[in-house]
């Protein structure tokens, strides 16, 4: 026999169990919540003024699709524009498909979308580079994509980059700076001049949630993953991260709240890593060349 179990606040059927805070939510409810949640962020953040112009990374996965429709909602209450930008890396396959269902989404809300690729912007395709260098390319691909976002956002006047990072990717990024003994990555600050500002409205936001409710709205949410996320580093941390959440619920929340105050403290002291500016773009570095150069260089030679 299966027993229907309740939502806690109300009679209605529950659709979905936040063991963090031991309760079942019905469709009203667990939407409600989920929608005060994604605005509470952005305002106790200070993430967006009135008229900004908010430019939305949207790779067409169910992240930033969700991410894009509750930006477009939230435009519906307070005056702000919203402008969806893709950046197509060239993964044969992958990419492309998903492009096409951001550009659907887009239409459909009334956003305009743009997109820009790897090869324009820095002048080779994924394949031929990444391929022939027998590496993982996460890093070199994060690297560009973020370099690229940048840049086009500064050139189309944005304010700020809306990004869809959820609370499961930025604990795993935490996690991942101190496990590589990078923590001159937490709460980095000083780079404002160069870099348009980022939010991340999804960021206190669990991962199985953003599922949930691109299900019970529509929105569409694939499962189709890059064929080269295996390879990184975050997909074991990923993996690490969801068994500790599964057996000791709330630990997604904690360590966010522990990451928040070590930015905080990170911040007021001060980075002791000294930046300076890059010999060939001018953007900031701890290094004579940035990444992004670095890895133009590099790709010359591979390909050449
Ligand atoms: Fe790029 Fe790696 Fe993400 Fe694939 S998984 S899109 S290679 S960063």
């Amino acid at each position: 026999m299966i027993i229907l179990k309740k939502c806690s606040l109300c009679d209605e059927k529950s659709v979905i169990y936040l063991p963090y805070c031991r309760r079942e939510m019905c469709k009203t409810h667990f939407t409600r919540m989920f929608e005060k949640r994604f605005r509470d962020t952005v305002r106790l953040g200070k993430m967006i003024s009135k008229d900004d112009r908010v430019a939305v990374a949207v790779s067409g996965g169910k992240d930033s699709l969700v991410l894009l429709h509750s930006l477009s909602k939230l435009s519906e209450d307070f005056p702000f524009e919203l402008v969806a930008l893709s950046i197509d890396e060239g993964i044969k396959g992958y990419r492309k498909p998903l492009i096409e269902k951001a550009e659907k989404e887009c239409r459909k809300l009334s956003i305009e979308h743009m997109t820009a690729s790897f090869e324009e912007e820095a002048g080779f395709r994924f394949e031929d580079f990444f391929v022939k260098k027998k590496r993982n390319p996460c890093s070199y691909c994060g690297t560009i994509r973020r370099y690229v976002l940048n840049r086009i956002a500064k050139r189309i006047g944005a304010d700020s980059i809306a990004t869809g990072h959820h609370l499961n990717d930025v604990v795993q990024t935490f996690l991942m700076n101190i496990m590589r003994n990078e923590p001159f990555r937490i709460g980095r600050g000083g780079r404002a001049k160069f870099f348009v500002k980022r939010i991340r409205p999804l960021e206190k936001t669990p991962e199985r949630e953003i599922v949930k409710y691109s299900r019970l709205n529509g929105i569409p949410a694939s499962r189709k993953r890059c064929p080269y996320a295996p390879m990184a580093f975050r997909e074991h941390m990923r993996g690490i991260v969801r068994e500790t959440e599964e057996k000791y619920p709330d630990t997604l929340f904690r360590v966010y709240s522990s990451m928040k105050e070590i930015e905080k403290a990170m911040k007021k002291q001060g980075s002791s890593k000294k930046t300076g500016v890059c010999s060939i773009c001018g953007s900031p570095t701890t290094s004579g060349k940035c990444k992004f150069c670095t890895i133009l260089s590099e790709s010359r030679k591979v390909i050449n």
